[in-house]
């Protein structure tokens, strides 16, 4: 599995020990000397990894676990061909390596970690108070859309439809014959207390080519725009702070920013098809721009 960046946020060293399998320092990391009550999630895509309850003092200099949450993490062969290499079972990112048999507790196992690698969530944190709000993007072909979008921390659930025609209940066909108005959108249930609005938008940003007009790479037509639906007015300021960023960058965006209108989810085969049929998108790629 090919691994990609998730969290816009990550320092470039952060980017080296999970892409590159670079190892922190010892006694650098800022979990090393931490023994909080909590839980420590993946740093690139958010996945629960271990408790607190887990962590001991190893001596090693880098953050040790006896054992990980079930099925949160791979073991596989280190390219070196002595260790054994930990990763993300979600995302594929490098955590560290495992070692096993040398008594330090009743598990028997040591995961030790990189602090670049994990972030620690504390127990009030863990369990926040779901704030779930929705967003309307459209950026070309609604797989690619949805696919990138399913990867984000926060983002709760997805559905890919259709909006901004003038007929009800439109079928793909219709939409893709231009005459209906619609455009193929993605609509997007987040969690505002984990991922926020500008977060998002600045995800859409990096996932799409958006001085294309009307279309993605070779996918043309108007069902295939680049917009963003906002509902306040201060959701319209945060695109067009945005909007101007990119412009500053000498980028020249064509997203329509429109406000909400009706969507009408697409037919089921539609809904999650890369994961359905195990392919990956051919028009969208994850870039940072901004
Ligand atoms: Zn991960």
């Amino acid at each position: 599995m090919s691994k990609s960046i998730i969290n816009p946020n990550l320092t470039n060293f952060q980017k080296e020990v999970m892409f590159n399998q670079s190892t922190e320092p010892a006694y650098s990391g800022e979990y090393d000397d931490f023994y909080q009550a909590g839980d420590y999630a993946c740093r690139n895509c958010g996945a629960l990894l271990y408790s607190s309850s887990a962590k001991f003092d190893a001596g090693c200099g880098w953050p040790a676990f006896d054992k990980c949450y079930p099925n949160s993490v791979i073991q596989v062969p280190d390219i070196d061909g002595r260790r054994i290499e930990i990763v993300c079972s979600n995302c594929s990112v490098h955590l560290g390596h495992v070692f096993i048999g040398e008594q330090l507790t009743v598990q028997n196992t040591r995961h030790c970690v990189n602090s670049a690698s994990i972030k620690y969530i504390n127990k009030d944190q863990a369990h926040p108070i779901q704030k779930i709000e929705s967003l309307v993007v459209g950026c070309g072909c609604f797989w690619g859309v949805e696919y990138w979008f399913k990867k984000l921390n926060g983002v709760v659930s997805t559905s890919v439809g259709y909006s901004g025609g003038h007929t009800d209940n439109p079928t793909y066909r219709q939409v893709c014959s231009g005459e209906t108005g619609h455009i193929e959108v993605l609509k997007i249930d987040y969690d505002s207390s984990k991922v926020s609005f500008e977060e998002l938008i600045r995800y859409f940003f990096n996932i799409h080519d958006f001085e294309q007009v009307d279309g993605q790479g070779n996918d043309v037509g108007s069902q295939y725009l680049s917009l963003i639906q906002y509902k306040t007015t201060e959701q319209k300021t945060i695109i067009q702070k945005i909007l101007t960023e990119l412009e500053q960058k000498g980028y020249k965006p064509v997203t329509k920013l429109l406000t909400e209108t009706k969507f009408w989810p697409a037919e089921d085969y539609h809904q999650d098809y890369y994961t359905k049929n195990g392919q990956s998108p051919y028009c969208h790629f994850y870039k940072k721009i901004v």
